[in-house]
C-alpha cells in the first residue's frame, strides 16, 4: 500500500524529482518488510523499562536489555542503567531482567538485597521455563535444544538444573549417556528442523521423548519476509545494532540475494551513493529494532531520494 500523511513528500515529487547527482528518483519505492523491527517481547520489555523510568528510584538493566546501542544509550538518557552483576546496588532501586530471562537464583539474591524486580522475561521464554520445571518435576531428564552459553539458554538450564544437556546438534548426543525417559525444550529462536532432527536421535535410545513445543516464530517470519524483499529490491537497508545476532543475520539473508544490502544503525550512516539507480529500496530490521527507528529510517531515506513509500505491513 502507497502511504500519505508524513512521509508523502517523496510520493508528492514523482516524476520531477532528481536528487543531488541528477540521477531521476522519481519512479524509485521505499518498501519496508512486511515483518520486521521489535517483535512482542522487546515491544512488551521496552514498555515496562519506559514506565519504570518515569517513576521514582534508580533502575537498572542486567545486561543490555537488547541489542541496540541506540536504544540502550536513550535508556541512559532517562536514567536506566545497565549493570553487569547485583554487586553495589542501592536497597530500593529496581533490576529489570531481560527479555532472555535469568536463572532463578538471581531473582531469589536481588530479593534477598532489598532490590525490586522487574521481570520483563518473555513471556515465550517463561513457558520454556514453566516446561522445564515441570520435566524436571516429573523426573525427566531434561535435553535443550539450543546454543550453549546463550543468555537465554544459561537461565533454561537454571530451571532444568546442571544435569540438563544442552545440544545445538543431534551428533553431540553420541557420547552422552541417556534415560529412559527424556523430556525436550527448544530455545524461542532454534529450528525446528534443528529441533526435530535432535528428538529424532533420542527416540532411538530413550523409551518415552516427550516434546515441548517452545520454538517462537517472530525471528522466522522476520527472516521470511525479509528474504522475500530482497528477491526484488535493488538495494536494502538493514536497521539494528551490529551487536544484534539477530539483525547481522537478516543482513546476511539479505546479501545472498541482493548484493547491496547495507546494515547500519541509525539514518546519520545513510550515503546517498547507495541508491543511484535504484527502483526498489527496501528496509527490514531485527527483533532488537524498535518501529520507531524504521520509520526514522524510511523518512531519511525518502528525504535523500524522493523516493516513494510503499509499506509491505500496512
Ligand atoms: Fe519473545 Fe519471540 Fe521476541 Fe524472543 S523473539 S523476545 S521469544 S517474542
Amino acid at each position: 500500500m502507497t502511504t500519505n500523511g508524513d512521509v508523502s513528500q517523496g510520493a508528492a515529487r514523482d516524476e520531477s524529482t532528481s536528487d543531488q547527482t541528477g540521477n531521476d528518483r522519481a519512479r524509485a519505492t521505499v518498501v519496508v518488510a512486511r515483518e520486521a523491527g521489535a517483535c512482542y517481547g522487546v515491544e512488551r520489555a521496552l514498555r515496562m523499562v519506559g514506565e519504570a523510568a518515569n517513576q521514582a528510584g534508580e533502575v537498572h538493566t542486567l545486561g543490555p536489555l537488547i541489542h541496540n546501542p541506540r536504544v540502550v544509550r536513550d535508556l541512559a538518557s532517562v536514567g536506566v542503567s545497565e549493570v553487569d552483576s547485583l554487586d553495589g546496588l542501592r536497597p530500593g532501586s529496581t533490576v529489570v531482567v531481560r527479555t532472555h530471562g535469568v536463572v532463578p537464583s538471581i531473582v531469589d539474591e536481588a530479593r534477598a538485597l532489598g532490590l525490586g524486580v522487574l521481570d520483563a522475561t518473555c513471556p515465550h521464554v517463561k513457558k520454556v521455563h514453566d516446561s522445564v520445571s515441570l520435566l524436571r518435576s516429573q523426573g525427566y531428564q531434561i535435553v535443550i535444544v539450543g546454543d550453549p552459553g546463550h543468555p537465554e539458554v544459561e537461565a533454561i538450564v537454571g530451571y532444568a538444573g546442571d544435569d540438563a544437556i544442552v545440544v545445538n546438534d543431534p551428533d553431540q548426543l553420541a557420547d552422552v549417556r541417556i534415560r529412559p525417559r527424556v523430556g525436550v525444550v527448544a530455545q524461542t529462536t532454534q529450528t525446528h528442523a534443528l529441533l526435530q532432527a535432535v528428538v529424532s536421535r533420542l527416540t532411538e535410545r530413550a523409551a518415552e521423548v516427550r516434546v515441548f513445543t517452545t520454538i517462537c516464530s517472530a525471528t522466522r517470519r522476520r527472516q521470511q519476509a525479509a528474504a522475500e524483499l530482497a528477491g526484488h529490491a535493488d538495494v536494502i537497508v538493514v536497521v539494528g545494532g551490529r551487536n544484534s545476532g539477530n539483525t547481522s543475520r537478516l543482513a546476511q539473508i539479505c546479501r545472498a540475494r541482493c548484493a547491496r544490502t547495507h546494515h547500519i544503525e541509525g539514518e546519520d550512516e545513510l550515503e546517498s551513493a547507495w541508491f543511484e539507480g535504484a527502483r526498489v529500496i527496501g528496509i527490514t530490521a531485527g527483533a532488537s529494532t524498535p518501529s520507531s527507528q524504521i520509520m526514522s529510517m524510511r523518512d531519511a531515506i525518502v528525504a535523500m531520494t524522493g523516493a516513494k513509500v510503499e509499506d509491505d505491513r500496512e
